[in-house]
């Protein structure tokens, strides 16, 4: 039995221990919680992609599209030859293991088999819908005929036009009235995402187009790979680069006559690269103009389609709203259908249709210009 004066000391270094366990305690919880800030940061900053060639002792030999590097392996990740992986760009450790490359949505495309979408839902654009049909849906629907009169049709043709007017709604028609396979890239994507990985999602993009076809690739924000560059300073010009010359190299080696349309899109030609559109590239041009009255008024028709309307007239709409796009007056439709309801009533009447023209066009006016 130990005496209380005996006990007393003991008690002091448990009390001390105790203390210094709470202390070590707190120091790892605000390791941890840096660590993890860390790796956060690290998962946002720009990230290199490769592939696993080699594992090591704690490190990884990764081929990625500038040459091998040596890089660490993540803390609790088993990493197999083959892998896919992210790196960081300047640090060079391994993020992440992404999942497997074929997957399309992954790679900055959508794949739609066939887009639910007609002609007649389109209003107006009765010119583009022509020139469209000769230069997209004719190729890919009568190849024969092509053959036959001995012509060679065009590979390419790029849409030009403010945001919101129907470039991609008419991309997608086209694709549904041809039985056509749409794939939707959005440029910037394909250089933005990964560095060292834009050339190869080009390339992938026309593989699949041809197992697809027949097919349409729509790329839209084009200018993001086919801007005219001054010089090729940084890392990211370069990538874009790269991404270009693939894509021009893809376009220049694939057989107009093997039913792969591509449709590009853009709201800035002006920045454009010539040698995208050198002819027997993308050398045809639709304009899609900010709707006229008549567009304005045909587009509010197809839009109000089964909408329960009062008195209504389109004329009336079209003449108040002189500037919008198609998005606009399709937000506008949608808009008076809830002041509606906010005022409990079945059907869309004229002055909800007004108070929704005030709203979103006012909006819009005070939204930085970004088309220019
Ligand atoms: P962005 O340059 O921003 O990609 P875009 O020209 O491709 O724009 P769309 O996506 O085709 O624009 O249009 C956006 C929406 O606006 C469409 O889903 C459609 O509802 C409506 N719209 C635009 N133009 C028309 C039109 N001519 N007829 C009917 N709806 C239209």
């Amino acid at each position: 039995m130990l005496t209380d004066i005996e006990k007393k000391p003991i008690a002091g270094a448990l009390e001390e221990r105790y203390y210094n366990v709470l202390n070590e305690n707190s120091l790892l919880k605000r390791r941890l919680a840096e660590t993890e800030y860390e790796v956060n940061r690290m998962k946002q900053t720009a990230q290199l992609v490769g592939h696993v060639e080699e594992v090591l002792d704690k490190k990884a030999i990764i081929r990625t599209g500038t040459g091998l590097v040596i890089a660490n392996e993540p803390p609790d990740n088993e990493l197999k030859i083959g892998d896919r992986v992210t790196l960081h760009n300047n640090l060079l450790s391994i993020i992440d293991i992404l999942p497997s490359a074929k997957d399309p949505l992954v790679n900055a495309m959508e794949l739609i088999e066939k887009p639910e979408l007609s002609y007649q839902e389109i209003g107006g654009l009765k010119e583009q819908i022509q020139d469209v049909r000769e230069v997209v849906e004719l190729p890919l629907t009568k190849p024969d005929l092509f053959k036959k009169v001995g012509i060679t049709p065009p590979k390419g043709v790029l849409f030009i036009g403010p945001p919101g007017t129907g470039k991609t709604l008419l991309a997608k028609a086209v694709a549904n009235e041809s039985n056509a396979c749409f794939i939707h890239v959005i440029a910037s994507e394909l250089v933005n995402k990964f560095i060292g990985e834009g050339a190869r999602l080009v390339k992938e993009m026309f593989q699949l187009a041809k197992e697809k076809s027949p097919s349409i690739i729509f790329i839209d924000e084009v200018d993001a790979i086919a801007a005219r560059r001054l010089d090729v300073g940084t890392g990211a010009d370069r990538e874009v680069q790269r991404t270009l010359i693939q894509f021009l190299a893809e376009l220049d080696g694939f057989d107009a006559r093997g039913e792969v349309v591509i449709v590009a899109a853009t709201n800035r030609p002006d920045i454009l690269d010539d040698a995208l559109l050198r002819p027997g590239r993308i050398d045809r041009l639709i304009e899609f103009p900010i709707p006229t009255f008549k567009d304005r008024e045909a587009i509010f028709k197809v839009h109000c389609r089964g909408i329960n309307l009062g008195k209504v007239s389109f004329k009336k709409l079209a003449k108040e709203t002189d500037g919008a796009s198609g998005a606009d007056i399709q937000a506008i439709v949608t808009e008076a259908g809830l002041f509606a309801i906010r005022e409990d009533k079945e059907k869309v009447e004229e002055t909800h249709f007004m108070q929704a023209i005030e709203k979103i066009l006012t909006e819009e006016e005070e939204q930085p210009v970004m088309f220019g």
